[in-house]
Parts: C-alpha cells; sequence; structure tokens
C-alpha cells in the first residue's frame, strides 16, 4: 500500500487534541479546585485556632490580674487594720512579692507621695518621695487601676497594678502598688512567653494606648504601634475575632485577637499566611505526583482508543488517496469498519466504485468504440474523463495528429490512407500501459489518456511515440510522421477536465506550426 503523508489534520490527530486536551483541562481544573477549597479552609482554621488562642490568653490574662487585684485588696485590708504598722507594710510587701503572681516589686505609697515600704528592700528606696511625673504618683491612685507601661525609677519598663488604703472612715492613707516588669521575667511573659509556638505564629499584647506590653522582639515592647493594622484597631474596640491582615513588615498574616476588658488590653495571635499554606503546596505537589501515573494511563488509553476510533475512516481515506487502481474494492472491503459512520462511507465507496466500474465496462461497447481502429470514440473519451473526475484522479493527455495525410490520401489512395490510420492506432497500443486509455478522435487524429500521469512523463511517452512511427515504415516508400500535443490535469488545479483537451490540441498545433513530427507541452 502506498502511504502518503496527509495533507491536513488527520482524525486521529484531532480526536487526540481533544481529548487530552479535555483531560489536562479537567485535572488542571480539579487541581485548582481542590486547591482553593483547601485553601480557604486552612485559612479558616488557623484564623479560628489564632481566635482561640487569643482568648484563651485572654481569659488567663483577666485571671491574672483579677488573682492581682485581689491579693492587693487583701493586703490593703491588713496594712490599714495596723494602722500602717511599718513592720506589718514592710511583711505584707514581701509576702505579696514572694507569693503573688509575680510582681517584680512591691510598695506601699503613702499618701503624700513617700515610699513606705517597698520589697525587695535592699532597692533602698524607702522614704524616697517619687517622682511626680511618674505614673504611680499622679493621678493619685484613688480606685484600683492598672497603669500604661512606664520606666520605673529603677529603669525598669513596667506595668504598675495598685490597690488604694482607706480607712473604714474614708480617710485615702496612699496606695499599695506591685510593678510587673515588662522585658525581664515578670509575670505577663511568664503566662504568654511560655506557650509553645508552632511554626512561626506569635502573640503580641498591646494597651489601649496601642503601646505593646509583650511582643517576641523584646525591644518592641513599649513601644507604641503606629501601623494601623486592622486587627489592633478592633481588639481596642473591644472585638475578639479572626481578620486577614497585613503586619507592619508587608506580611500577610492570619490574626486571631480578643479583648481583656479588665485592663482594656489585646492579645493578638498572628501567623504569617504563607507558613500556614506551606504544606497545602507540598501537599498538592504530592498529589500532583500521584495523579501522573493514572493521568499516563488514560492518555496511553486514549492514544489506543483514538486509533482504534479513526482507523477505519483512516484507511478509507488512503485508499482513496491512492486512485482507482485494480484491487481498490477488495482493499475497501477489508477494512473493518466497526461503527455506523464509517460502515455507511464504506457502503458509499463500494457502491461509487461499482458505479464506475460500470461505466468503464461501458468503454467496452459498440457505441464508445472507433470501429476503424478498435480504439475508443470521442464518446468514450468524455466517459473516461468524467470517470478520472469523479475519482480525482490526476491524467494527462497525448493527442496526436498524422502529418500530410491528405497528401499520403491522394499519393495512395484512401484505403491505403485507412491502413494508415489504423497503423497508426495499432502502434499507439503497443506502446501504452495498463491503465492507459486510447481513442481516435475522428480523421487520423488520436488521443491517449494516461491516468495517474504527470506532464513530464506523458511528454517522454509521447517522444517515444512518435519516434517509434517515424522508424516503424508504415509505408514502404516514404517516412509516416506524426506531430504530438501533451497536456495534464490534476484535481487541484480546479479546471473542468475537458479544458485540457484544448491545452492538448493547442500544443499540437503548435508542434505543427513547428515543422511537425515532434511533440510539444502545453504551457503552463
Ligand atoms: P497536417 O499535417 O496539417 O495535419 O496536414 P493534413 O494533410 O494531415 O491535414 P488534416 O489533418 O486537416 O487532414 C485530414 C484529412 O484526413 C482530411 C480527410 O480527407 C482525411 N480523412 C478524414 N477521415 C478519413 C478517413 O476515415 N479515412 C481516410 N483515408 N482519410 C480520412
Ligand atoms: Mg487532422
Ligand atoms: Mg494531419
Amino acid at each position: 500500500m502506498q502511504i502518503r503523508k496527509p495533507s491536513r489534520i488527520t482524525l486521529r490527530q484531532l480526536v487526540l487534541i481533544l481529548s487530552i486536551g479535555s483531560v489536562l483541562a479537567m485535572l488542571v481544573a480539579g487541581m485548582a479546585g481542590a486547591y482553593r477549597i483547601q485553601r480557604d479552609q486552612l485559612m479558616e482554621d488557623t484564623l479560628a485556632a489564632n481566635q482561640a488562642f487569643a482568648e484563651k490568653l485572654a481569659a488567663s490574662t483577666s485571671d491574672l490580674l483579677r488573682q492581682a487585684q485581689q491579693d492587693l485588696a487583701y493586703s490593703a485590708e491588713r496594712v490599714v487594720q495596723s494602722g500602717m504598722d511599718p513592720t506589718v507594710l514592710q511583711s505584707e510587701v514581701d509576702r505579696l512579692r514572694a507569693q503573688g503572681i509575680g510582681f517584680n516589686t512591691v510598695s506601699v505609697m503613702g499618701s503624700q507621695g513617700v515610699i513606705l515600704a517597698v520589697s525587695p528592700s535592699a532597692l533602698k528606696v524607702r522614704g524616697r518621695r517619687v517622682d511626680p511625673n511618674a505614673p504611680r504618683s499622679s493621678p493619685r491612685h484613688l480606685t484600683p487601676t492598672i497603669s500604661s507601661p512606664f520606666t520605673s525609677i529603677l529603669g525598669n519598663l513596667s506595668i504598675l497594678v495598685t490597690h488604694p488604703l482607706y480607712t473604714a472612715k474614708d480617710q485615702y492613707l496612699g496606695y499599695l502598688a506591685g510593678t510587673v516588669y515588662l522585658k525581664s521575667d515578670g509575670g505577663l511573659s511568664r503566662l504568654i512567653g511560655q506557650h509553645y509556638f508552632r511554626n512561626d505564629t506569635y502573640v503580641y499584647v498591646v494597651d489601649a494606648t496601642r503601646r505593646l506590653l509583650y511582643h517576641p522582639q523584646a525591644s518592641r515592647i513599649g513601644t507604641e504601634v503606629v501601623y494601623d493594622n486592622p486587627a489592633i484597631g478592633a481588639v481596642l474596640n473591644g472585638e475578639t475575632g479572626a481578620l486577614r491582615v497585613t503586619n507592619s513588615q508587608g506580611i500577610d498574616m492570619l490574626a486571631g485577637f480578643a479583648y481583656v476588658p479588665a485592663a482594656k488590653w489585646g492579645i493578638v495571635v498572628q501567623r504569617p499566611t504563607q507558613v500556614t499554606l506551606a504544606r497545602l503546596d507540598t501537599l498538592m505537589r504530592r498529589a500532583l505526583w500521584l495523579s501522573l501515573v493514572p493521568v499516563g494511563l488514560l492518555l496511553a488509553l486514549l492514544w489506543f482508543l483514538s486509533g482504534w476510533v479513526s482507523r477505519p475512516l483512516g484507511e478509507l481515506a488512503l485508499v482513496v488517496q491512492d486512485g482507482y487502481e485494480d484491487n481498490m474494492a477488495r482493499r475497501i472491503q477489508s477494512i473493518r469498519c466497526w461503527y455506523f459512520e464509517a460502515q455507511r462511507l464504506q457502503r458509499a465507496l463500494l457502491e461509487g466504485l461499482g458505479a464506475v466500474g460500470a461505466q468503464l465496462d461501458q468503454l467496452h461497447d459498440e457505441a464508445y468504440q472507433d470501429p476503424l481502429t478498435g480504439l475508443g470514440n470521442r464518446r468514450g473519451l468524455s466517459l473516461a474523463l468524467q470517470t478520472c473526475q469523479a475519482l480525482g484522479q490526476p491524467f494527462a493527455v497525448i493527442a496526436l495528429d498524422i502529418d500530410f495525410f491528405k497528401r499520403i490520401n491522394d499519393t495512395y489512395g484512401h484505403d491505403t490512407g485507412d491502413q494508415v490510420i489504423r497503423q497508426v492506432g495499432h502502434w499507439m497500443r503497443t506502446q501504452a500501459r495498463e491503465g492507459d486509455t486510447l481513442f481516435r478522435m475522428g480523421g487520423e487524429e488520436f488521443l491517449a489518456l494516461l491516468p495517474g500521469a504527470h506532464q513530464n512523463a506523458a511528454a517522454n511517452i509521447a517522444e517515444r511515440l512518435r519516434a517509434g512511427i517515424e522508424h516503424a515504415a508504415i509505408l514502404p516508400e516514404e517516412t509516416v510522421t506524426v506531430s504530438i500535443g501533451v497536456a495534464a490535469w490534476a484535481p487541484e488545479d480546479a479546471i473542468d477536465p475537458e479544458q485540457v483537451l484544448k491545452a492538448a490540441d493547442q500544443a499540437l498545433y503548435r508542434a505543427k506550426q513547428a515543422g511537425r513530427n515532434r511533440v510539444m507541452g502545453a504551457e503552463a
């Protein structure tokens, strides 16, 4: 079988492109959908976890502060009952610092702003009047308070928890104050810092003035957060919740936050979104790797199926492309057309082929034959041209005319003329290949139809024919010669095959003009 490269995309390529395209599109869409769902779920989970954590820390911090205030209130009562006995004062401040919630220092302040007792006593600040600008002296602590961060007289960044001292008759005697250092080992950092945070999660605590009370970067503790973080805005509004925010460094964060009403503080737990999603990326990469095997199998299956589906039509197309040949019907019948469309096409081709065969058989009928030479006649030629056109088969024609035939008739008589015509016809038949068809067009004019031949090949055949006749000694006394015109037709020329006959005639005319006994090709 002759296999020619198809000039256009084939059915199999089309099926493959469509199916592989669909598989890949589905894979991408599926992965993208799964990624989006997983990502949203992960972020939601992280936001919820961070909020729960912030709420837990807020509750613990509230407990811690309540405990501190209760401890101070209890000691305040004992101090007042003792009538401000210095021994009691000292023992109370020592007790508070030792057993309390993590006070770094505890002191009793007199109503005039003088320190009456301090623990640890090694500090040696007893009797000192405190800086009137420091938060512990102004305003006077008439109610229990929790201060903003400030730098203590010992230079430590601290917050202060105070409780006023009133006698039973409501006389103000001063206040009890416990400091919690923010940067060193105080109650707050012990409470928050002791938690083990995984995967870059961190916590910070802000007070109502947006100052940081706790932050994993110790250098930032005590500084004000100037950056407009929506989570801080929300938590200082007294809200508890979760938000996706961008932090001061421009990092995308998942933040959960909770409010501590007792101190008007906000606790924020943050984790970088990227860290949260990093696991997902790994997961998706793994999923993609795992899907490679089934997708590969699917593609192999598609490869096989596309061949299976397209084979019948492809084989039918090849037979048609190869053009008419004797075993064409057998080739068409041997193709396994297992589905409806291919089967219909196969049947239509066979039916068409039957009709063509019938037409070709007609050529042998008398109506299509020239009685003098036994070659086909003009009607036979039109039938043959129609067949070539129907099969879309390229062909060449050779138009031949005997030179100076009138003279032959005149010199040797009409019978001899007929004899010469028969001899030339015979010569043509001996030269013809299988599949070529020969016609006498009238008088001493002939035509050969060469299916599948191109112009150059036909010109070579014509030249052999011309030379053969010239040397055939058809007449004993003189040489009979012929002039020949050659032209060719192909389906892609998109012209009427009858036009080719005209082109061959014109070439023949030019051969006569040029002196006869020669071959001329049609002009392109
Ligand atoms: P050219 O070289 O130009 O072809 O010159 P020519 O003499 O061959 O001219 P043309 O082809 O026109 O001549 C055809 C002649 O053939 C005219 C006619 O008398 C003669 N003729 C036509 N049919 C027959 C036939 O069946 N038998 C015989 N013997 N002669 C025929
Ligand atoms: Mg003639
Ligand atoms: Mg002639």
